[in-house]
Formats: structure tokens, sequence, C-alpha cells
């Protein structure tokens, strides 16, 4: 049986062991399967975690040198910015107009919340230029404090930095380069290795969120749940799917067959970081993505391109103004997605990440962070959705990239880079 089809087959197991489990609340069965299930997971997750980092770093290393000296990065350079901010914008219209459509939110009473919000502690505020900063002080940092603290941003900018340089300086760093080459493919190898454990590993996230999430408090916002749960399911199975075969002239078919086993981690994880080594490993295994620039395209996409969390964040901030009794101007509206755009590129690819953004969203038109307490209660579960679509678009974007830069190739160089 294929890797796909068993991960498939786990996650549907899990899904079914999880509600069996919610059958059995507090038992001695259900305290002893949930133990051994977080073990399971977090072994899992905690190798993925291990190779990302080193993973990353050699990757875009890598991808730099091998695209410069093939005289292709300017354009892959480009093409991925301009595939990140279309699908992104696209994900922003659609969020505001299902929302919109829907009009979620309104004719709820937002008294049956007003307990929540008061107990939550107001942060900090939150407002784009502040974001901007931080995020600029975030990612300009000594680089081994980046590796030791996991800091997805700068490890990225410091890959670029050295890609870069290895480029400059040519023959003199051939050995590096070489070596950098060699460091990345025993990350490949090593994924390869995790991949095994991939069922099990999803068989226990899945099984785990299901028993432990308090599903009934999904009921007070199905409305709204359901509008963005399908409204992202859309972006993903029409818009991308549609920008797929006209950008890349691919057959999303082929596409969602090829990269089962990412989007169902994205899901079981809810973090597209984890399920970066995935991610690559299916582009260019199964979708025919050239390793130098799925190295390239898809750790920045992970940090910087997620439609699923833009359209949930415009969504959300909509469906906050609606309960509020507020309607937002056409003005605020478009704040609204211009702030959750920056929210989106500086969210780390994490569960929940969008939550914290989220603040930003919220203030940035003046609506009251502490709204984000009705939304915590179902964002674990409303995360799983938008990080798969988060994690398709990166994977998407790798095949549009490649296609539009395969003509560049120099004879020379062509599978100089196999994994
Ligand atoms: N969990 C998402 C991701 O990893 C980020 C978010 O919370 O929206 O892509």
């Amino acid at each position: 049986m294929s890797l796909n089809t068993q991960i498939l087959i786990a996650a549907i197991l899990g899904v079914a062991f999880g509600f069996l489990l919610n059958l059995f609340p507090q038992t001695s069965f259900f305290n002893a399967s949930l133990y051994g299930l977080g073990i399971i997971s977090s072994v899992f997750i905690g190798l993925l975690k291990m190779l990302l980092i080193p993973l990353i770093f050699s990757s875009i290393v890598v991808g730099v040198a091998n695209l410069q000296a093939g005289g292709q990065l300017s354009r892959t350079w480009k093409i991925t910015l301009a595939c990140c901010v279309t699908t992104t914008t696209l994900a922003l219209i659609l969020g505001l107009a299902c929302a919109h459509i829907f009009e979620v939110g309104k004719g709820v009473d937002v008294v049956m919340f007003q307990d929540a919000m008061n107990q939550h502690q107001t942060p900090d505020t939150l407002t784009p230029a502040s974001f901007f900063t931080n995020f600029i002080q975030n990612t300009l940092i000594n680089p081994f404090k980046a590796f030791a603290e996991g800091n997805v941003l700068a490890v990225v900018v410091f890959a670029l930095f050295i890609g870069a340089a290895l480029v400059k300086g040519g023959e003199k760093f051939r050995s590096v380069r070489k070596l950098s080459q060699q460091f990345f493919d025993i990350m490949m190898l090593m994924i390869g290795w995790v991949m095994k454990l991939a069922p099990l590993g999803i068989f226990a996230l899945l099984a785990k969120l299901i028993s432990t999430e308090d599903i009934s408090v999904l009921s007070r916002l199905a409305e709204f749940a359901a509008v963005v749960t399908g409204t992202t399911i859309f972006h993903g199975a029409v818009v991308l799917p549609a920008l797929l075969w006209i950008f890349g002239k691919m057959n999303p078919i082929t596409f969602f067959k090829g990269t089962r086993a990412a989007l169902i981690t994205a899901f079981a994880t809810s973090s597209s970081s984890a399920t970066m080594p995935l991610s690559m490993k299916c582009a260019q295994e199964n979708l025919g993505v050239r390793p130098q620039t799925a190295g390239f395209v898809i750790p920045l996409g992970t940090q910087l391109n997620m439609d699923g969390t833009a359209l949930y964040e415009a969504a959300a901030a909509l469906f906050i103004a609606n309960l509020m009794g507020l309607d937002l101007s056409l003005g605020q509206q478009l704040v609204v997605c211009a702030t959750a755009m920056i929210a989106s590129l500086g969210a780390p690819g994490i569960p929940s990440a969008g939550m914290v953004t989220m603040i930003m969203v919220l203030q940035s038109v003046g609506l009251p962070a502490e709204a984000i307490a009705i939304l915590l209660p179902i964002d674990r579960l409303l995360d799983t959705v938008r990080t798969v679509v988060n994690v398709q678009g990166d994977m998407m974007i790798s095949v549009v990239v490649d296609r539009h830069t395969k003509d560049l190739e120099q004879p020379a160089l062509q599978h100089k880079m196999h994994v």
C-alpha cells in the first residue's frame, strides 16, 4: 500500500477513534489512550520540527546558489512574489464577499459572549506599524539565536544572504556549496524516514484533536464556522486549482493525488512549518517540481504565503463587526484587507498563529481586541482547514514558478540536484 493511501486511512481511523474516545470521557481507557496518543504525536511532530530549521537553511542556500548559477533567480523570485500577492488578494476578496453575502454575525446576540470577553486580558495595542517594527527586529538577528529559537523568518533571511554570498564567491566557495548540497541531501533522506511514521502520527494527532476539543461550542458559532470553512474550501478546491490549471498547466487531480500526504499532515498538525518537509518532498517527487525551485519557493511560501489565514482574518473581522452591530465602510474594509495581508505575511506557520495577528486586524478598524475571546474556542478546529489551504498554496506556487522558469535552465545544470 502506498504511503499516500496509508496516510488517508490513518486519518479516517484517527477521526473515528477520536469519536469513540468521546463516548468514554474521564475513564481510565480514555486517559490511557490520550497519554499514548500524546506520546506518538509528540514523537512525530518533534521529528519534523527537529529537521525543519536545518532543512529550511540548506534548501534555501542550495536553491539560491543553483538558481542563480542557472540564471533563474530573478525570474523565480518575481513570479513567486506575484503568485503570493495574487492568491492572497483573491482569498481576501473571497473572505469579505462571503461574510457579506451570508451576513455572518448579524442577529446573533453579543451579550452571550460578554463573559468570555470580560475575562479576556486586553493585549497591548498591536498596530501595523509596531507589528512591522517587531517584524524587522525579530528578523535581523544573530543567526545562531535564530537557529536555536527556531525563528523561521530569520533563518530564511540569513540563508538568502549566504546563498547570495556563495554565488558571488563563485569557484572560491565551491566546497562549501558542495557541502551544503550534501547536507540538504542528508536532510531529505531523513525526511523520508520520518514520513514512514506519518500514518501513525496523523492517526494520533487527529484522534487527540477530536477527543479533546469541545465540539459543542461549535454550535454557538456554527454559522460563522460553516461560512469560513466553506469559503476556505472553495478557495482551495476551486480558485487555486483553476489558477494551477491556467498558469501551471497541471491537472488539479494530479496535484491533489500527489500532495495528499502533505495536505492531510497540514490538517492534522495545523502547522505549515511542521508540514514543510513533506510539502517539499511531495512537490519534488510527485509533482515533478525541480528541487532548486521547490527548495526556494516552499520555505519562503511557508512563511509568507497564507491564503487560508488571510481569508479567515478578513471574514472574522467582518463577523465581529456584525456582532457588535457596526457597519464597516468600504475604506475600513480595505484597511481590514491590507492589515490581514500583512498579518498573514508575518504569522508564523504554527497552530493558532492567526489568532495572535487577528488582534492587529481588529484593532486596525477600532474593533475590540477582546472579541477574539469569541473566536478562540473554535479556532483549533478552523485552523485545520486554513492550514491545508496555506500549504496547498505553497506547493501550487512551486508548480507555477517551476513551469515558468524551466526554459531558462542552462543544460549543464540540469539534474544537478537530485534528491
Ligand atoms: N496554523 C496556520 C499555519 O500554520 C497559521 C494560522 O494560524 O492561521 O499555516
